[in-house]
């Protein structure tokens, strides 16, 4: 390949900036040029296709979103949307792509290899929920923004012996939810993979920790399971503890990325480019076992990711 084409798709994260920023360096360190293509799959609809230098990349590993723009496509779902996509790629002279986001985007960038397109997909989620690799774009600076925001709201929650409902990202993986679990020593952490919409446990479990002199009870809440506010409203009812929601939202999304996420992502965005160089296509750079990696597009969407059990278990055992 001698063009290679960047795209960022699906949710932003921190951290794909110094992934888009190591695309285009590495690429041209490799001698090949560089576009970028703006809004994900429906600027490539759109020809949204500019040549990127490495000075264009300049000051940009250190801020959160992308520099690219992201969107969500439902054209690109089409065969004739990915057909067309293949034909603009052409057309530009694209004849690698680096594709930027979840699984969603991947489904897109295998239609895309299947067309004839170099594709490489690297994971950028601040979910954690990608099944074959062991570290997201994202992930490392949602949790610390979520873990400092909850050591915040557990200082007033102590002050008032208050019960706290703080509400994470994470609507279909309960990732963030778990380790902020137990960064932030929860008493109750509430995961799509787990929760069994039981208030009543919930409601013993407050009863039992005030009877053990703790003064706060802090409820970390993945986003999707029940609305906080009126769990809040419940709990408080049936217990006497006044009970207070938080949702965190968006700010996790964003910020300058941590250390962690500047560098895997400088790494994967790097790998996804030698992948390209060595003629390699319809691959998803992954992280295992300590190294960076890559697995064929067709195995890694068919993998599945369980919460790690053990991890679930300390995390209970550490809030007694
Ligand atoms: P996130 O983890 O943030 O949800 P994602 O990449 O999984 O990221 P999606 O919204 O699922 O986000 O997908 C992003 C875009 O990828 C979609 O808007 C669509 O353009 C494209 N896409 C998703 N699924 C497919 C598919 N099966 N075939 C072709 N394109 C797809």
């Amino acid at each position: 390949v001698n063009t290679i084409g960047v795209l960022t798709s699906g949710g932003d994260a921190s951290g794909m900036n110094a992934a888009i920023r190591a695309v285009v360096r590495k690429a041209i360190y490799n001698g090949k040029k560089v576009k970028g293509i703006y809004r994900g799959y429906s600027g490539l609809l759109n020809e949204e296709i500019r040549d990127l230098t490495a000075r264009d990349v300049s000051d940009t590993i250190s801020r959160g979103g992308t520099i690219l723009g992201t969107a969500r496509c439902s054209e690109f779902r089409t065969e004739e949307g990915q057909k067309l996509g293949a034909e603009i790629c052409r057309k530009h002279g694209i004849e690698g792509l680096v594709v930027i986001g979840g699984d969603g985007s991947f489904a897109g960038a295998q239609k895309l290899a299947g067309l004839g397109i170099n594709t490489i997909g690297v994971p950028g989620t601040i979910d954690l929920d990608i099944a074959c690799t062991e570290y997201t774009i994202g992930f490392d600076t949602a949790i610390n923004t979520a873990m400092e925001a909850i050591d915040k709201v557990r200082d007033t929650s102590t002050s008032h012996e208050r019960c706290s409902i703080i509400e994470v990202m994470g609507r279909q993986a309960g990732y963030i939810a778990l380790y902020c679990g137990i960064a932030n020593g929860a008493e109750d952490i509430l995961v799509p993979e787990k929760y069994d919409f039981d208030e009543q446990k919930l409601i013993n479990n407050i009863l039992k920790n005030r009877k053990r002199g703790k003064k706060h009870h802090i409820i970390i809440n993945a986003e999707g399971i029940g609305h906080s506010t009126s769990m809040a409203r419940r709990i408080e009812a049936a217990t006497g503890v006044e009970t207070r929601a938080t949702i965190l939202g968006h700010m996790q999304r964003g910020g300058s990325p941590t250390c962690k996420d500047r560098v895997y992502a400088s790494m994967m965005g790097a790998y996804a480019v030698d992948l390209l160089c060595a003629g390699k296509t319809n691959r998803v750079v992954g992280y295992r076992h300590g190294d960076f990696t890559d697995f064929d597009i067709d195995e890694a969407l068919a993998m599945q990711k369980e919460l790690p059990e053990y991890m679930w278990e300390v995390a209970y055992a550490l809030s007694v």
